[in-house]
Parts: structure tokens; C-alpha cells; sequence
């Protein structure tokens, strides 16, 4: 009898490591994954990617980042968009980390992919962009300390930049129907999450980006 057992506790630590093992290979796997697609859509990873990118005059190259398919990817859209109007500008780095630091559930909306996409532009700018102004003229709200003036100067900033890049990038009628098309959808997809005492009837960076106004 205790060999048997002994021979099932030896069976059962190999299977146990084994599943084990394989758990996390799945999960290293799923993990790489998901920080491929994230450079996909958030390029920058360097202040060498930020020079090439965020002052990118390039605009067929970054047209063709947006793009797969022929269908405009509105995540990679907005975060250029975003990233190129901060860079223009020059933005206070620290304007930028003060609106990315009070990320999800203060300035941007939890699990919505236009809150992301505009939160990691700001995230990225204030990280990469070598902006050391210390006054804050052009939007002197996005630090104040009430939400509701925060974000009137967010949902400003982003409607600003994301037309800007849709003139500087040349896009027909009919790429921006689609882009439009897409970033409605994903607005209303996430209006619905608001948080409680969010301090805004709307999410500042989807009506920014949709130029929705009430
Ligand atoms: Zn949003």
C-alpha cells in the first residue's frame, strides 16, 4: 500500500510540475502577445522612437501605421494625433504626466480604448518629450483640481489634435467617414462605464475625439 502511494505521490508531482510548466508557458506566451500588439498600436519605447515618431513630417509612413487593411486603426490614430499636437505645442512634460497620473476613473474612463489610447500619448510625451517649460498657458486647466475643468481642457486638446492630423495626413471623405464611424462606436461602447463621481456627464477624451458636444 505505501509503495502504491509512494508511486502516486511521485506521478502526481510530475504531473502537478508539468501543469505547472505549462501554465506558465501559456501565460509567458499570452504576456509577449500582448506587449507585441501593444507596441503595434504604442510604438514609442525610447526617446530615440519619440524624435522619429511624435515630430514625424512623414505623413504617407504614418499613414501607413494607422492603417491595416485599408481600415484606420482610431487607437493608433489618436495617440499620433495626440502625440504630434502635444510635441507642437511643447506641451509641459510635466502638464502631461500631471493628466496621465490621474489616469482611470479621474480623467479617463476604465477599460475604454479611446481613454487608453489618449492616456498613453499623454503617458509616453511626458516620459519621452525633453519639454521642461514651466508655464502652462495653452491649457491651464489640465491640472486643475476640479474634474470638470480638467476635462472641458482634455475633450478641447484632443477635438484640436486629432483635426489637425486629419488635415495634415490628407485623409479622404471616405477614410475620415470610417475613422468617425469607428470612434463613435467605441465612445458609446464605454459612455456607459462611467465611474461614479467622475465629475463629467461624458468621457472628455471620446467627445474630444468624436467632437460630441451636449
Ligand atoms: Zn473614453
Amino acid at each position: 500500500m505505501e509503495y502504491f502511494l509512494f508511486k502516486f505521490n511521485c506521478v502526481f508531482n510530475i504531473y502537478q510540475r508539468t501543469a505547472m510548466k505549462n501554465l506558465l508557458a501559456v501565460f509567458i506566451m499570452l504576456w509577449s502577445s500582448f506587449v507585441a500588439l501593444q507596441a503595434q498600436v504604442y510604438p514609442i519605447k525610447t526617446k530615440a522612437d519619440y524624435k522619429e515618431l511624435a515630430t514625424l513630417t512623414d505623413f504617407a509612413k504614418m499613414k501607413e501605421l494607422i492603417f491595416v487593411n485599408n481600415q484606420p486603426r482610431p487607437e493608433v490614430f489618436l495617440y499620433f494625433a495626440l502625440l504630434q499636437g502635444m510635441a507642437k505645442d511643447k506641451l509641459p512634460a510635466w502638464v502631461a504626466l500631471s493628466v496621465a497620473k490621474q489616469s482611470v476613473g479621474l480623467n479617463f474612463v476604465p477599460k475604454c480604448k479611446i481613454c487608453e489610447s489618449t492616456k498613453m500619448a499623454f503617458s509616453h510625451y511626458a516620459t519621452y518629450a525633453n519639454a521642461k517649460r514651466k508655464d502652462n498657458n495653452a491649457y491651464p486647466n489640465l491640472t486643475a483640481k476640479e474634474a470638470d475643468l480638467r476635462h472641458k481642457d482634455i475633450a478641447t486638446l484632443t477635438e484640436k489634435y486629432t483635426s489637425e492630423l486629419l488635415v495634415l495626413l490628407k485623409f479622404t471623405d471616405d477614410e475620415t467617414y470610417k475613422l468617425q464611424e469607428l470612434l463613435v462606436v467605441m465612445r458609446k461602447q464605454r459612455m456607459a462605464g462611467l465611474p461614479e463621481k467622475f465629475g463629467s456627464k461624458g468621457c472628455p477624451s471620446c467627445d474630444g475625439a468624436t467632437h460630441h458636444k451636449d
